[in-house]
């Protein structure tokens, strides 16, 4: 998104920021999920998912549409505690996901006036530092800035392996433009965005594309990308991209009084840019990847795990082992190939259990290569490397490996 594109300007902003950022964002109004619970066992349940059983679509729905839905599934004594099974549930009310501190010193008291968010987005940043942006880089529209980083909500339930957790890494984009071209530029990212999908190895039938029907009043469309997980049984968001009219930078200028205007030194015209946002999470999409790569096959009459990730995703390319551990002269010299190969790339270095037993090790975690010193080596200074889904092996000399890598790692 970044490094391969001279349209797009990478950022690392601040988590702590001023809290009418949050105010000028709606999140402090209104970041809210409804939330249902139990009388009975005091299970708590996200109310938006428990219509989406019944194919009630209410993600972002207001409060009063979701009550409706779930008021009419009550007297159809369909709605029940996932938990208990009790029927004797809450209404649904508006839970806010912002997760608040305060700054200043110890001995203050907690107030109001010095309140802080934990940012929910990555976006507000990015918004927060357009204008160092244009002042500094001078970037012509269309352009993007986007950036990777922590982000915190007051999630209902946290749940599902790492696919919703209270603590997450949000990688977003803000792509910045003139109006006219929104409906070109959405079109362009919705496609290089599910092609990065293909591209690192996800199946085209397992990835599909879900149009909100609840847009936001600011939006003018909204489309997520959906996996098709094993270990959640079904389709789940893992990004969304959403075309955001011209109203973050407009309230962002209402609220601090800057003026976040664009002029087009062609033709004049001054406007406020409007937003193409793509937002994913780095946890849920690590997730998707293990979800997609993780294969158990038979070996000579044994279950191999393997984690088939494409390589560039592993996150050990190559383990190196010594063919016996007491040897000194076989681990000094796999040592030596250590040295060589982690200079470039991950490496590890094992030397316990038998060579099968490393080699399974290795491929439960998707390391793409493992390469053996042996007793030859010591000889003709060539080694065994092993690959990970083929289980091919073959002899390579050791002054030719860091070749043999880059020409197989860095496709
Ligand atoms: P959901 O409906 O699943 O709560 P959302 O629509 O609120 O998600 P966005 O605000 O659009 O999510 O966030 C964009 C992306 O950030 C999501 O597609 C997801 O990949 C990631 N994300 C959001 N919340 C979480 C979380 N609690 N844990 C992990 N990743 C998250």
């Amino acid at each position: 998104m970044v490094q391969l594109r001279d349209d797009i300007y990478g950022l690392d902003s601040a988590i702590f920021m001023h809290p009418t950022t949050w105010v000028a964002s709606g999140h402090v109004e209104g970041f809210d999920d409804p939330q249902i619970d139990c009388k009975e066992c005091k299970q708590r349940m996200r109310a938006d998912h428990v219509l989406e059983e019944f194919e009630i679509e209410a993600d972002k729905a207001p409060i009063d549409f979701i009550n409706k839905e779930l008021d009419k599934l009550k007297k159809e004594e369909k709605l029940k505690c996932a938990n208990c099974g009790s029927k004797n549930l809450t209404e649904a009310k508006q839970f806010s996901l912002m997760i608040k501190s305060n700054l200043g010193s110890p001995t203050d008291k907690l107030s109001e006036e010095n309140v802080v968010y934990l940012r929910p987005e990555t976006c507000g940043g990015i918004y927060l530092e357009y204008k160092n942006m244009m002042d500094s880089v001078h970037p012509k529209l269309p352009f993007g800035i986007a950036q990777i980083g922590k982000a915190f909500r007051n999630e209902i339930i946290a749940r599902q392996f790492v696919f919703r957790t209270r603590e997450f890494e949000q990688m977003e984009m803000q792509y910045f433009l003139h109006p006219d071209e929104m409906e070109e530029k959405y079109d362009m990212w919705r496609e290089i965005r599910l092609n990065w999908y293909l591209e690192y190895g996800i199946p085209k039938d397992k990835i599909r594309w879900h149009e909100h029907e609840v847009l936001s009043h600011y939006a003018s469309q909204a489309y997520d990308i959906e996996f098709d997980f094993k270990c959640l049984d079904g389709y789940k968001e893992v990004e969304g991209i959403h075309a955001r009219g011209n109203w973050d930078l407009s309230q962002h200028s209402k609220h601090s009084g800057v003026d976040l205007t664009y002029t087009d030194d062609k033709t004049n015209e001054k406007f406020t840019p409007h937003i193409m946002e793509t937002s994913t999470g780095l946890n849920r999409i690590f997730l998707m990847f293990i979800d997609n790569a993780y294969t158990e096959e038979e070996v000579e009459g044994e279950t191999r795990t393997v984690l088939k990730l494409d390589k560039r995703l592993s996150p050990i390319k190559i383990a190196i082992f010594p063919l016996l551990k007491n040897k000194s002269e076989l681990v000094g010299k796999a040592k030596e190939v250590l040295e060589m190969l982690r200079k470039k790339w991950m490496c590890e270095f094992d030397l316990s259990g038998s060579i099968g037993k490393r080699y399974r090790r290795q491929d439960e975690i998707g390391t793409p290569y493992c390469v053996t010193v042996d007793f030859d080596s010591l000889e003709d200074d060539s080694v065994t490397v092993r690959e990970r889904d083929t289980m091919n092996q073959e002899r390579v000399k050791i002054e030719d490996l860091q070749k043999y890598f880059q020409e197989n790692l860095n496709i």
